[in-house]
């Protein structure tokens, strides 16, 4: 793997680390604290290209590929996780219909999405009683005449009170994965509500929602993909949608190192900074390593990615690794700051809200285990 950048992923990486620091750093406490959703930093976000990062140019996209995505990832989610995960599942719908979409269906939504017309993109596969076992969800799609009608509900919803588009998964018919379809929901169909907003432990600036649809009549072209095809690309997806969340727990861990580095340097006790006892010390060694060791599983499957070749294993294994390591990274930043760790004059306490539930969503890490043991048990 080359670990050297080239000049346009140093070019999108800089362009996202500039913004991430001028634009959303000095906000990113006041948005957590006011659970306020960023509309206006988002649209400022998309215009550098960080809506499509990996679209091509023809659709608005910065054409950029996988890894400038993930390293642009890294440095939105350093200062403000939220804003992260909100550009994360744009990128994922933006790249999910310019993959399986006709071409009426990329031209109406992609630059919509890539240009910051839509506040953000949503993807709604989880159901109240269908996570893990993503298969078993139980929203129908049937046939009305040339019309598509959808029923149930949807749980979780990263950006669904704000979305110009939802991804959502249906069951057309058939039983297992084999019967499920997926459609393009345009905000505003009469028959989609939009349920109210999640009182969250972190990611506070993000929306999450349930929604409800209710005979959610759709046009024929609202199909995404083949009927029936529905299931494999939402699996498509998430492999993808995982480096994103690997890249957004590096970065998580990467701010709360960075905090605990500098805390460890001025805080004194017994006469010295606390960075001079050996027990703090191997704290910021493990982290680093860790950190390290979780931007090359990140980069590695990006790579992959962009070269076309086989992912699926290695983005379950980087979105294990980051996820887990940004818990275990936030919890000794806060242990670094002592009493100052639990108050919200310090960012630590969002950095380990924040991290918490990289290892819950795009999969557990029980899923993503199995996911890697069967990789590996196939040899
Ligand atoms: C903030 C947030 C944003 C989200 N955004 C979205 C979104 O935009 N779109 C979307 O579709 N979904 C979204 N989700 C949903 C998320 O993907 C699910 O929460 C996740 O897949 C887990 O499903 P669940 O919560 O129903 O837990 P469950 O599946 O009920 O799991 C409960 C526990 O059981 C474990 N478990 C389940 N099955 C097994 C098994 N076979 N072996 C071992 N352990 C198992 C799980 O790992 C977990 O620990 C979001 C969730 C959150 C919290």
């Amino acid at each position: 793997m080359d670990l050297e950048l080239d000049e346009t992923q140093r070019l999108v990486r800089d362009a996202a680390r500039k913004f991430a620091e001028e634009r959303i750093a000095p906000v990113a406490a006041e948005l957590d604290r006011e659970s306020r959703f960023p509309r206006e930093l988002l649209r400022e976000l998309a215009e550098l290209g960080l809506y499509g990062v990996n679209i091509p140019e023809e659709l608005g996209g910065a054409g950029a590929g996988v890894v400038a995505y993930a390293l642009a990832m890294m440095e939105i989610a350093q200062k403000c996780a939220s804003t992260a995960v909100t550009m994360a599942v744009s990128n994922m719908v933006a790249e999910v219909i310019t993959a399986f979409g006709t071409e009426a269906q990329k031209r109406r939504h992609v630059p919509r999405i890539t240009s910051g017309e839509y506040a953000a993109a949503a993807f709604a596969l989880s159901e109240p009683e269908s996570g893990s076992d993503a298969g078993s969800l139980r929203t129908t799609a049937r046939r009305h005449g040339d019309r598509w009608v959808l029923d149930g509900q949807k749980q979780w919803i990263t950006s669904g009170a704000h979305a110009g588009v939802t991804v959502v998964w249906a069951r057309t018919g058939g039983p297992g994965t084999a019967g499920i379809s997926a459609f393009l929901v345009e905000a505003g169909t009469p028959g989609l509500e939009v349920g109210r907003p999640e009182d969250k432990l972190g990611l506070c600036a993000s929306n999450t929602v349930p929604l409800r649809f209710e005979s959610c009549e759709l046009p024929e072209d609202a199909l995404l993909g083949e009927v029936g095809g529905g299931f494999s690309i939402a699996m498509m997806a998430l492999d993808g949608g995982r480096i994103g969340i690997s890249a957004q727990a590096t970065g998580i861990g990467e701010a709360a190192l960075a905090a605990a580095t500098a805390y460890a340097g001025t805080r004194r006790q017994f006469g010295k900074p606390i960075g001079a006892f050996q027990a703090i010390q191997w704290m910021l060694a493990d982290s680093r390593t860790e950190l390290d060791a979780a931007r090359l599983l990140c980069l590695r499957a990006a790579t992959l990615k962009e070269a076309a070749r086989p992912f699926s294993r290695e983005a379950s294994m980087a979105k294990l690794y980051a996820s887990e390591a940004a818990n275990r990274i936030t919890a000794r930043a806060l242990q670094i700051h002592g009493g100052y760790g639990y108050v919200r004059d310090f960012p630590v306490e969002r950095h380990l809200r924040d991290a918490r539930v990289t290892t819950i969503y795009e999969g557990t890490s029980e899923v993503q285990r199995m996911v890697i043991a069967r990789k590996v048990l196939e040899g």
